[in-house]
């Protein structure tokens, strides 16, 4: 197309190839350049183009279009005749005009045609056009020449178009990708990274490849629209957008407007708010209204208030309340009788239960506010967008009431001054809150160990308490009394009277005098023994001196018994000589305890055969014992293991000191102890069988019924034994249980009373054992003959179940749960329903309920006494043997398993006695 010439380089210059004008088909004039020397031998013409510009690209197509000239129809032609041409390039970073140097051109490829024709008519238009197009890498220089090689072709070059290839600019996932170069090779992708479109931002980085034929491939990451844009466009009115993401524009939500394009959140109408934590796309609500029916119940100075939610929640879920209350001071009478300053409590001094504020229920109880005062309540329903500070009236309703009058709080701070052997003087601090004016103040004490109690009043914050043993801990409470009443006791102060010399602190203090009192629960002969307690001590030590020299023993622990509670049981106990046990914690000295109940063995006569087993102190052996003039017997020794300290030592012999004292069949035998040289030892009789529950278990199934409860009766009797002699063994279970070879069982280990403290208050012990212990002892420490009874009837299941784990491998936590909630052991396999019915006697939960170990230990006697009430275990497997059938008509063995409802049913299936039964089979 290009006008006039276009003087590219040939060469030869001359001959060789030649620019010729033509008309196109159109019949538009157009260059052309051509050679045609088919008749002569070794042609060699070039034709080179101008130098083109690289401009960027790497890869460079050339389209040739030409025509070409078949051999075959040029006449006379010789073997001179070619139908190719070459194609080279040069590359070159310079125009440099007329250079032709074949040398330094490269090659690209032999171009031959596709079509050739045999005339050249233009006139007539045959001419046949071919297109061949070919690719180049031009990478090094600005620029390049092509040239054209003509080895004796009719040839004539009509178009030679150069071009590179693109990928076109285009936006992909709102990021814009500009034009870009392909690679210079075929395979090769050039990587692109996008640009983000206006108001929009990356969500990724943009990317994409660039493949050699100018396509785009593979998009990678992208943008997203900003807050107030979608992909449309801006948002328009009453739309929004609160952040970038790829959602389109939203309406606004109920009661929310925007009036101007491109929003990013609504606007609340009037009188409708949003609180900061709501998000955009929520409705804009309001405030809630008041509570409603807001009621008030006053007790002395708590008050109860309870309302209904409000009509109106205002649009929202997070409705909550808050309080506030209002004091009026009112004198009350008393403060100003007293003449003392009226003082406004802080308002941190009145407690809300559950809270203050934040609350979700509608009720709450206000305590600790003071007496004989009005005070006014005010409920505030909130929300997310109620308003902080003070509420208005609209969202708030008020209630007023006057407190009546209360007892006084809590005296705290009790301490002991001036502690001599039987006195000891006490202290205290006045009420926080005395409501009143105090009238006196009450206290209580008594020995740590026992139930009764003596009770003193004074009108000062101070007493002088008398007539106390030494070396005792005694438990004091104290309690102030308004007009309103006594106030709660204080907790628990414990203080111990020393031996003889004064070693307490020294605070001296006036005040009147207390005039001590006799407590609730403790009749005239506790008055009796208090007004003239010297001598009826004297009296007593008299009156069992008299009895005999067999009561020497018991009577030292009497006198110290009755020393110790001053109850008139044990002042009748003593007159009827029956035993008491004395807790050996009770002496001061250890070793007095040991050598008052327990015999000493020189260990010559102890001889040690082997170990049994593993005692909490040490190991525990078998040997035999040979005391001087009596026959040898074997025994079992439980030694102290080396390194002991001095409590250890006073634990171990405590056990000796306590089974020292009785003398029962179906109490282990304490022989003797060794003190006096090391190891130190405990000596008790020999139990073949060892521990009741390891026998059992061992011994799975083979006993009868009447064998088991022989074995229960043997405990009952020695529990029965204990609970006369007022001990609590507070661990029976059949593991402290030992059976002799003649299956007799005797209750053993006195252990578990040392290791918890009789401590009401203590917390939770986990050496209590959950599984034999009563609910009351679990819960409030409180052990009794009661709670024996209670693991009595774990025993009986036990014993019956042949050493089965009470509530197999169910967790402590569990037991105590399922026992709270009233759940008991069922009864085991074989279990006649008389027993079972037993132990869930002895498992009731009010302990006033459960029999005694006296009413226990009859039941089983007639049970014995009486086979044919127990039914037989084996006719649950369906053979009655001849006792039961020769004893038992049919109604009662039903009755005695409890299926008497069955009678009618068998009688009309002709089965009416005990004989025919026999005869039913499974059909
Ligand atoms: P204890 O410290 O009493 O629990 O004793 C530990 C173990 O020693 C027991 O479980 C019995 O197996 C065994 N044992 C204790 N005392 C005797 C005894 N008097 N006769 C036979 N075995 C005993």
């Amino acid at each position: 197309t290009v006008p006039g010439e276009l003087k590219w380089a040939a060469s030869p210059s001359e001959g060789g190839w030649e620019e010729v004008s033509i008309m196109d088909e159109k019949n538009i004039p157009i260059r052309t350049y051509q050679v045609c020397n088919v008749l002569q031998p070794n042609q060699n013409n070039w034709l080179r183009t101008d130098w083109i510009p690289r401009s960027g690209a790497q890869r460079v197509y050339v389209e040739v279009k030409f025509t070409l000239r078949d051999c075959n129809s040029l006449p006379g032609v010789t073997g001179t005749c070619k139908e190719t041409f070459n194609l080279y390039y040069h590359e070159s970073n310079e125009d440099r005009e007329n250079f032709i140097k074949e040398s330094s051109f490269i090659k690209v490829d032999t171009v031959a045609a596709d079509e050739s024709f045999t005339q050249v008519d233009v006139g007539d238009r045959i001419m046949k056009l071919n297109t061949e197009v070919r690719d180049v890498k031009v990478t090094n220089r600005k620029g390049f020449y092509l040239a054209f090689q003509d080895v004796g072709a009719c040839i004539a070059l009509v178009s030679v178009r150069v071009f590179y290839k693109t990928c076109p600019l285009t936006i992909r996932n709102l990021a814009t990708f500009p034009d870009t170069v392909t690679g210079a090779d075929t395979s090769s992708l050039v990587e692109v990274r996008g640009s983000c479109v206006d108001q929009s931002e990356e969500r990724e980085e943009p990317k994409m490849y660039c493949g050699a034929d100018g396509e785009w491939l593979v998009p990678i990451g992208g943008c997203l629209c900003n807050a107030g844009y979608e992909e449309k466009g801006t948002c328009s009115a009453g739309f929004y957008k609160s952040g970038s993401s790829d959602a389109g524009c939203s309406k606004c939500p109920p009661h929310s407007y925007s009036l101007r394009e491109g929003a990013t959140v609504c606007d609340c109408h009037s009188g409708y708010f949003r609180a900061d934590s709501d998000p955009p796309s929520m409705a804009c609500s309001q405030p809630p209204s008041a509570p409603q029916q807001l009621i008030s119940v006053v007790n002395e100075t708590s008050v109860l208030l309870e309302w209904s939610p409000p009509r109106w929640l205002g649009g929202r879920s997070d409705l909550s309340y808050s309080l506030e209350n209002r004091s009026t001071s009112q004198p009350d009478a008393q403060h100003v009788a007293s003449g003392s300053q009226l003082c406004q409590p802080c308002s941190s001094d009145v407690l809300f239960s559950p809270d203050q504020t934040g609350l979700r229920g509608t009720r709450v109880v206000v305590s600790e506010l003071r007496a004989h005062t009005h005070y006014t309540f005010i409920v505030q329903a909130r929300n997310g967008v109620s308003q902080g500070g003070s509420a208005g009236a609209a969202q708030t309703v008020s209630v007023s009431v006057t407190t009546n009058q209360a007892a006084p709080s809590r005296v705290s701070s009790v301490q002991a001054t001036d502690v001599t052997r039987h006195t000891l003087s006490l202290s205290w601090q006045q009420p926080d809150q005395p409501n009143g004016v105090i009238l006196e103040y009450e206290v209580k004490f008594y020995e740590k160990r026992e139930r009764s109690y003596r009770i003193m009043r004074t009108f000062s914050r101070n007493a002088e308490i008398t007539g106390l043993n030494p070396l005792t801990v005694y438990v004091f409470h104290v309690r102030a009394r308004t007009a309103a009443g006594y106030g709660e006791f204080s907790t628990p102060f414990e203080f111990a009277t020393n031996s003889g010399t004064q070693i307490s602190t020294v605070a001296c203090f006036a005040g009147s005098h207390p005039f001590p009192l006799i407590g609730e629960g403790v009749n005239s002969a506790f008055l009796l023994l208090s007004v003239s307690g010297v001598g009826i001590l004297l009296l007593i030590s008299a009156a069992v001196l008299i009895i005999s020299r067999r009561y020497a023993r018991a009577h030292k622990r009497t006198r110290h018994t009755s020393r110790r509670t001053f109850t008139f049981e044990n002042f009748t106990i003593i007159i009827t000589g029956v035993k008491i046990y004395v807790d050996p914690f009770t002496y001061e000295d250890p070793d007095q305890a040991i050598h008052e109940f327990a015999k000493e063995i020189d260990v010559s006569c102890i001889h040690i055969e082997r170990v049994i087993g593993m005692g909490e102190f040490g190991e525990v052996c078998s040997g035999r014992l040979r005391l001087h003039g009596k026959r040898e017997v074997y025994v079992a020794i439980k030694s102290l293991k080396a390194g002991y300290s001095d409590k250890q030592r006073r634990d171990f012999l405590s056990e000796a000191s306590i089974m020292g004292q009785f003398d029962h069949p179906n109490i282990i035998r304490l022989e003797g102890v060794v003190t006096r040289c090391k190891p130190l030892m405990i000596v008790t009789e020999y139990m073949e069988n060892g521990s009741l529950d390891a026998f059992l278990r061992k011994h799975d199934g083979q006993f009868t019924v009447i064998q088991l409860v022989g074995m229960l009766r043997g405990i009952a009797s020695g529990m029965k034994y204990l609970s006369d002699m007022s001990y609590v063994h507070r661990d029976l279970a059949a593991r402290n249980i030992l059976v002799n070879s003649n299956l007799v069982c005797k209750v053993s280990d006195f252990g578990l009373s040392r290791v918890l403290e009789d401590d009401p208050e203590a917390a939770y012990t986990t050496r209590i054992p959950i599984r034999w212990t009563a609910p009351e002892a679990i819960a409030y420490r409180k052990f009794t003959t009661a709670s024996d009874v209670w693991s009595y009837g774990i025993v009986m299941w036990e014993v019956i179940s042949y050493g089965e784990r009470p509530y197999w491998d169910m967790n402590n936590q569990d037991v105590i749960k399922a026992i709270e909630e009233g759940y008991r052991l069922p009864a085991p396999m074989d279990c006649p329903v008389v027993l079972h019915q037993l132990m869930l006697d002895c498992w009731e939960r009010d302990r006033a309920e459960r029999p005694t170990f006296s009413q226990i230990l009859n039941m089983l006697d007639k049970l014995i006494r009486n086979p044919g009430t127990l039914p037989c275990p084996e006719v649950c497997v369906s053979v009655l043997p001849e006792v039961c059938v020769s004893k038992w008509s049919l109604c009662e063995w039903l009755q005695s398993i409890g299926l008497e409802r069955y009678t009618e049913t068998l009688a009309a299936g002709g089965y009416s006695s005990l004989d025919n039964l026999l005869a039913l089979t499974h059909q």
